[in-house]
């Protein structure tokens, strides 16, 4: 009985749903066709996800902010059901330039390059081009000219200056509500400055524009020292040892590091002098670039005063969108890669400013 009611039931419902079908007005009908076969002629002339193969090169394996951006990637490519390849360029570019080339033998159809030297990003270009594959560069800029040589070229990044500025604002912040921050109390912050690896526009730019955010907050910056620890944690604690023994921790009212492993570096120096361990008696604030995990953990423990997010989620996922889409065929644009395409080459990752506030919602 049951069973009769259950078929009488189905067979009910799908004449009413062939009925509500056949209602449709005919025109409507017909564009809908029309639709179909449109969208299926594009899928026809773009290839699928899973016959794409993304040769990446990251310029050394051995950098922390890299292996969040690699994993992304790897991560965004299982999504999207591509193949990705991903090389460690050992921070030598001879080595990157024949895994390129290596890339371009065994045939991957798009290619993603975390340039050694960003500098010499144009032979990458030049080769990209002569075997007619998109090339996607990631966080170290090739220069305007070598963008500009070739129509399958993009670059995905995050602007320099904004996360210099905003470094420099949680110092200047912090002086303004710690008046014993300004230790000799003439009302400039005496600093000094850990740097990335010297023509990395990372480097220049955070280091400019952290200085001149203190100076628009109303101190005068006051330049102890600076130097390169090469983005470094080890070179970075090395060379705050250098700086302490040079200018003398009483003298050091600021530590600026253009990223957290140096900032982290610097504060292993501090903490074996008995600074920055939780007693705000002995304290130097130092700030840093990334949110890496270890930074916001120092942040928890207080010794770290604050960072700045440079986005690798979103940075290794534009890049593979990117890679990917190219790949097969489609046009670059927000809606086929899913983030805003700047003079049709580049997407910006927004950095993001974080404090002892908001913190705890970066930690995963
Ligand atoms: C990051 C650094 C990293 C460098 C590598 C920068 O954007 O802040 O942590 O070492 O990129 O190129
Ligand atoms: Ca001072």
């Amino acid at each position: 009985m049951k069973k009769i009611v259950a078929l009488i039931l189905a067979t009910l419902m799908m004449a009413s749903a062939a009925a509500g079908c056949s209602s449709a007005p005919a025109a409507s009908q017909a564009a809908s066709a029309a639709e179909s076969k449109a969208a299926e002629s594009a899928a026809a002339s773009t290839a699928a996800a899973s016959d794409v193969n993304v040769g990446v090169c990251i310029y050394k394996f051995d950098d922390t902010f890299m292996t969040g951006v690699r994993n992304n990637m790897t991560a965004q490519a299982g999504t999207l059901g591509a193949k990705l390849d991903i090389v460690d360029s050992q921070n030598k570019q001879p080595t990157q330039n024949e895994q390129v080339d290596t890339f371009i033998t065994k045939g991957v159809t798009a290619l993603a390059i975390n340039a050694v030297d960003r500098t010499a990003a144009a032979p990458l270009v030049e080769k990209a081009k002569a075997a007619s594959l998109p090339v996607v560069f990631l966080n170290r800029e090739p220069e305007a000219d070598v963008m500009k040589s070739y129509d399958k070229v993009w670059y995905v990044g995050a602007k320099a200056e904004q996360s210099g500025t905003m470094s420099g604002e949680i110092i200047a912040d912090y002086f303004k509500a710690n008046k014993t921050a300004d230790k000799n109390g003439d009302g400039k912050v005496q600093y000094v400055m850990l740097q990335g690896e010297p023509g990395h526009q990372d480097a220049t730019l955070r280091t400019q524009y952290s200085v001149q955010a203190i100076k628009d907050a109303g101190f005068e910056p006051v330049k102890l020292a600076a130097d390169t620890a090469m983005w470094d944690k080890v070179k970075a604690t090395d060379l705050m040892n250098t700086f302490i023994s040079s200018q003398g921790l009483d003298k050091i009212e600021a530590v600026l590091a253009n990223n957290d492993d140096m900032a982290l570096g610097a504060i292993e120096a501090l903490k074996a002098q008995g600074y920055n361990k939780g007693d705000k008696t002995k304290y130097i604030p130092v700030v840093g670039v990334d949110a890496t995990a270890p930074a916001l953990a120092a942040m928890a423990d207080g010794s770290l005063l604050g960072t700045v997010l440079n986005d690798g989620e979103n940075q290794g996922k534009a890049t593979v969108n990117i890679a990917v889409a190219a790949a097969q065929g489609k046009e670059i644009t927000k809606d086929s890669v899913g983030y805003e395409i700047t003079d049709g080459k580049y997407v910006w990752i927004p950095y993001v400013k974080v404090t002892a506030e908001n913190y705890k919602q970066f930690q995963k």
